[in-house]
């Protein structure tokens, strides 16, 4: 069973986005093939992808015949249900697996997993009608943000409510499902780990990633992030704790407040490599998604060691808003690398691409990156 699946294999990625993108470049560099699955055609992953199924990803039968088809499954796309995981994993092994998938796409349940566990987590309270919200304002306190439970990233689906008066306004825009409240962390910093986890549990870490967000999306991340050492031992501490409940296999990501008075809350976890871990691909030896591949195929872990100090900005549809960016201009700026994801409609707000950054220290980095994002508009 925990056989090593060898460079020449086949890896099967249920989604198409980025991530399954830049691992597929990762994993096709090392020799493997790669599968995957999504309703689209024409993905970011599909583009550098071997074979590229279109399916939904509730048809099981689908799902089967694409298991049929590789050596390991693996997603990049956290909102598989568990029935598809579980189909999956009658035919292949399904890394991380559907339990761990289970728990953390669904904001309530994996809340509950981290309070139960003994893990530091935001104040919150999963609610399901109108007087069990009132009754968690009540105990919680304001301001706090309303949250779907399920299928909500990048912000969408959360409400803010400051006063008793948003309370009724906010259940009408969130109330058709399950949703949890949680109080409004005061924070001085945003920081996530990426950490891989290997078949017999060796773990591997890439410290405190700092992060911050425009309009709930992440924006800028720079490693290392400035912060207390100890709160990042703590972070690394609790993110491989985690990692060993879940008994996980792969790479995750857990995203922290550093609070104003110096503690570490969990935000949220995501089962797969992180919008924040891109740097490494650039500025580590072994990136996320190569830990992703050697994860996966039982491989031994590789060295996270951070080269020099980096940032990383994403490129929003927004920045395509007066035409064709000025590509050359950003790429004159030194130590500026560009990662475009094949997608051709640049919506606002819609994840196309990013640069990353190197310098001799962050304060460097940061600058050469927002440097080179301001030339391309
Ligand atoms: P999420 O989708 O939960 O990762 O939230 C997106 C962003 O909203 C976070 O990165 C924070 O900037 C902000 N946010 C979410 N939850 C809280 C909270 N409880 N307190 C303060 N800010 C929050």
């Amino acid at each position: 069973m925990n056989r090593i699946i060898q460079p020449g294999a086949t890896l099967g990625v249920l989604g198409s986005g980025q991530l399954g993108r830049m691992f597929a470049i990762a994993a096709r560099r090392m020799g493997y093939r790669v599968h995957t699955l999504s309703p689209g055609v024409d993905t970011p992953t599909g583009q550098v992808a071997d074979a590229e199924v279109e399916a939904d990803y509730d048809d099981l039968d689908a799902i089967r015949a694409f298991a049929r088809g590789v050596d390991v499954i693996t997603f990049e796309f956290e909102n598989v249900s568990t029935a598809a995981a579980d189909a999956a994993a009658e035919i292949v092994s399904v890394r991380p697996s559907g339990h761990a998938l289970h728990v953390t796409q669904q904001r309530a349940r994996e809340k509950s997993f981290l309070a139960l566990k003994g893990f530091p987590v935001t104040p919150h309270a999963a609610v399901e009608s109108l007087d069990e919200l009132t009754a968690a304002v009540d105990r919680i306190g304001l301001p706090a943000i309303l949250k779907t439970a399920s299928f909500g990233y990048d912000g969408k689906g959360q409400h803010r409510l400051t006063s008793p008066l948003d309370v009724e306004p906010v259940w009408a825009l969130v109330g058709h499902q399950t949703a949890i409240l949680e109080k409004v962390v005061d924070f001085s910093l945003e920081f996530s780990v990426v950490a891989a986890r290997g078949l017999d549990g060796g773990f591997a870490h890439y410290g405190a990633i700092e992060n911050a967000h425009r309009h709930h999306i992440l924006d800028v991340s720079v490693a290392p992030a400035r912060m207390p050492e100890a709160a990042v031992t703590e972070a690394v501490a609790v993110t491989r704790a985690i990692m060993d409940e879940l008994e996980y296999v792969g790479v995750l990501c857990v995203e922290f407040f550093l609070t104003a008075d110096g503690r570490i809350l969990v935000n949220e976890i995501a089962p797969r490599p992180h919008n924040s871990g891109h740097l490494t691909f650039d500025a580590c030896i072994t990136s996320q998604f190569e830990q992703q591949v050697r994860a996966i195929c039982g491989l031994p872990l590789g060295a996270t060691t951070l080269l020099r100090p980096a940032a990383m900005a994403n490129l929003l549809g927004d920045v395509w808003a007066k035409g064709e960016p000025k590509w050359d201009a950003a790429l004159a700026v030194p130590d500026v690398k560009l990662h475009l994801y094949g997608k051709s409609d640049p919506r606002p707000g819609r994840k196309m691409g990013h640069l990353t950054a190197m310098a001799d220290t962050t304060a460097q980095a940061i600058q050469h990156v927002l440097a080179a994002r301001d030339v391309l508009v």
